[in-house]
């Protein structure tokens, strides 16, 4: 089959197309046939970048006023002639659409086909995630317009994977009242991101699902750190929203709630500007005053600019902290997975969150370390180090494809 995978933000639109099926996932023999990005969406000076499987890229500038204007400027360039994707020639090549859906409540715990109720129901947990899954059906309601029932689409949840966490991890010590009427609790995110770790982990393991026990990093813009017991998601750093747990490029992560208030007294402003100020402001951007990219502040750093040494190990510290409380909750782990762009490319960071673990049986091998960037999927540790270290380029697309495949083929996932 081929997959139309979609990732739509706020502002972007993000799409791969893969060829998969079931016979594929065993042999990993899915292939990616092209991929592209529309940044700026919503201005005349919108950003295109496409690219075929073995083609040069076609890059624009254009206007490109919304959501359904970037998909139909994609299908445009998937028709032309000019452009030549392996066994894509027009629309009618595409079999299926996976959406990438950020919150799906507590009502989504695994991926589902899209109708007239799915709607309506992710609909309803917009209110959970006001920047991300408006976005998201912006995408969905534009493939409706253009394609209309013709080809299935399917939506993939971001929280899902964190379904299977127990009361007592996904609650918070607030009156009762506050979950039973408005479902106020943690939920997590990057959930198929985490899941795909825990899937390639299995693999170059050789383990089966009963045995992945891993502690999995995914340090991107956004980050978040998640806990995998017998291959299932027992907990997870992000929470009610994405803003909680570790530092990130702009978000704060893990805080004391009182700072809002006292923020507000202070006259900083609304509560909205100072959540503003927490989601967009803060992070390794608020503490270092610089940027939200790793690369400005580790290049900073390395020049003596204090407020960026101080960002550094203040984002290793949080990752060291939620490393250290999923062994406890664990009893342990078999590795430990850095992953996204932070996590596959910064030797530094993952040096600094491992140091001084030697007495939990993490160690580090330096230069593997080093050697462990670009994509690069390396077991970084030393051969005796009780708790591997694996660095695993994370794969969300492929996952997504994948799921679209099993719901559209109506076979249910295992794992
Ligand atoms: P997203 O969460 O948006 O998918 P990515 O996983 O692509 O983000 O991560 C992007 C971030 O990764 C950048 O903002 C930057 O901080 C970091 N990054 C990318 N390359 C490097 C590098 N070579 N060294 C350090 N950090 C890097």
């Amino acid at each position: 089959m081929n997959v139309f995978v979609l990732n739509c933000g706020s502002s972007s639109v993000k799409f791969q197309i893969i060829n998969t099926d079931l016979e594929m996932f065993e042999t990993d023999s899915d292939h990616r046939v092209a991929k592209g990005l529309i940044e700026r969406v919503g201005k005349d000076d919108a950003i295109i970048s496409f690219e075929a499987d073995g083609q040069s890229p076609v890059k624009a500038i254009e206007p490109i006023h919304d959501h359904r204007e970037a998909i139909l400027r994609i299908k445009k360039w998937m028709e032309d002639p000019a452009t030549k994707i392996d066994g894509i020639h027009s629309w009618d090549d595409i079999h299926a659409i996976g959406h990438r859906v950020v919150h799906g409540g507590e009502r989504f715990t695994k991926s589902v086909k899209i109708d007239k109720d799915v709607l309506a129901q992710i609909e309803e947990c917009s209110d959970l995630a006001p920047l991300h899954n408006p976005a998201n059906l912006k995408g969905i309601y534009a493939c409706y317009e253009i394609f209309g029932d013709r080809i299935p689409q399917v939506a993939i949840f971001d929280t899902a994977f964190h379904s299977t966490m127990a009361a007592e991890s996904y609650m918070y010590a607030i009156p009762v009242e506050y979950y039973e009427k408005y479902r106020v609790r943690r939920y997590g995110f990057h959930g198929t991101s985490h899941r795909y770790l825990a899937y390639r982990y299995r693999k170059l393991a050789g383990k089966p699902r009963e045995e992945v026990n891993i502690i999995t990093l995914h340090l991107g813009n956004g980050c978040s750190a998640a806990a995998i017991k017998k291959g299932y998601s027992v907990n997870t750093s992000m929470g009610l929203t994405p803003l909680e747990g570790l530092i990130m490029g702009t978000r704060s992560g893990d805080i004391d709630p009182a700072v809002v208030e006292y923020l507000f007294n202070k006259g900083i402003g609304s509560v909205a500007d100072i959540f503003n100020i927490l989601n967009k402001k803060s992070g390794m951007l608020g503490v270092s005053g610089l940027s939200n990219d790793m690369r400005d502040i580790e290049k900073a750093a390395s020049q003596g600019n204090r407020q960026a040494e101080l960002a550094l190990k203040m984002f290793a510290l949080r990752v060291k902290k939620y490393i250290g409380a999923y062994l406890a909750e664990m009893n342990g782990a078999d590795a430990i997975i850095f992953s996204a762009g932070i996590g596959e490319n910064s030797a530094l960071v993952r040096k600094m969150v491992c140091q001084g673990l030697e007495n939990l049986g993490i160690e580090l091998d330096e230069e593997l370390n080093r050697q462990a960037v670009g994509g690069k999927c390396l077991k970084i540790s030393k051969a005796d180090s009780q708790i591997a270290v694996w660095v695993i380029p994370t794969n969300e697309e492929l996952l997504l494809a994948r799921d679209t495949v099993r719901v559209v083929r109506d076979v249910p996932r295992n794992w």
